[in-house]
């Protein structure tokens, strides 16, 4: 059974086309601005089948035209890899696009064979220097950085996405760094900026945690412009979400 915090029936921004987008219930990140906190948690959350997922899909595939489908987000997706190879080689079968949303923590064999019955990864590489990312995640970058190359090596699509955030994830060093990583990777099909916003600080609230961001301004558009002109350096399509 799959461990589900919450669904979008009609996303717009987890890949092509109009989604039926399953977060799951869990993390094994920390993020400083993470705007769910509340699908953190490992325990908890909803249980639910393949089929019934399948089921969700099928009743919505009229809205998908020919570019939608099914996009697996979090918390972090991987946790439950071996669930997820079920329902993605059953939406295969039923014809939907399949899209996984992750941090890119997890490559074993599990992971890799999800990635098989995967159309789209959409990976975070949320800082390229390993100490800022650990100081932003609470994890090493290394195992996203081996995540993506295994990507590239597999010729598996990515939209590889950028948190930005005034003071954590905007040095001009690390951002060409960032690109410069990345701007061979043929697997690429588009970058998004995504620039931080408060919109969960609610959920801090309501849950009685530390928000350790609360303080932390949102980006100005001059500031969010500077970074698309680097990125812009590298990447040809590069999109602010
Ligand atoms: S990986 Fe995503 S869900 Fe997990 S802590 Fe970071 S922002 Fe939150």
């Amino acid at each position: 059974m799959l461990r589900v915090h919450s669904i979008e029936t009609f996303g717009t921004h987890e890949g092509p086309g109009i989604r039926l987008v399953v977060f799951m219930q869990g993390c094994n990140f920390y993020c400083l601005y993470c705007h769910n906190p509340d699908t953190r948690p490992l325990k908890g959350g909803t249980e639910m089948s393949s089929e019934e997922i399948i089921e969700l899909l099928k009743k919505q595939k009229p809205y998908f035209k020919d570019k939608g489908g099914l996009t697996i987000s979090g918390g972090e997706s991987l946790l439950q890899r071996e669930e997820l190879l079920d329902l993605f080689k059953k939406a295969k079968k039923a014809g939907f696009h399949t899209a996984l949303d992750t941090n890119g923590s997890i490559l074993d064999s599990d992971a890799k064979k999800l990635l098989e019955a995967t159309d789209l990864v959409l990976l975070d590489v949320k800082h390229i220097d390993p100490v800022w990312h650990q100081k932003v995640t609470s994890a090493s970058n290394a195992p996203v950085l081996q995540f993506a190359k295994y990507l590239e090596e597999n010729n598996i699509p990515m939209w590889l996405r950028y948190v930005l955030v005034p003071g954590y994830t905007d040095q001009k060093e690390f951002l060409h760094k960032w690109g410069t990583h990345f701007t061979q990777y043929k697997n690429i099909e588009r970058v998004e900026l995504l620039p931080f916003h408060t919109y969960g600080f609610y959920k801090y609230k309501e849950l009685g945690i530390e928000n350790p961001l609360e303080d932390c301004p949102i980006p100005t558009k001059k500031q969010v412009q500077e970074v698309v002109d680097i990125f812009k350096k590298y990447f040809k399509e590069v999109y602010v979400r």
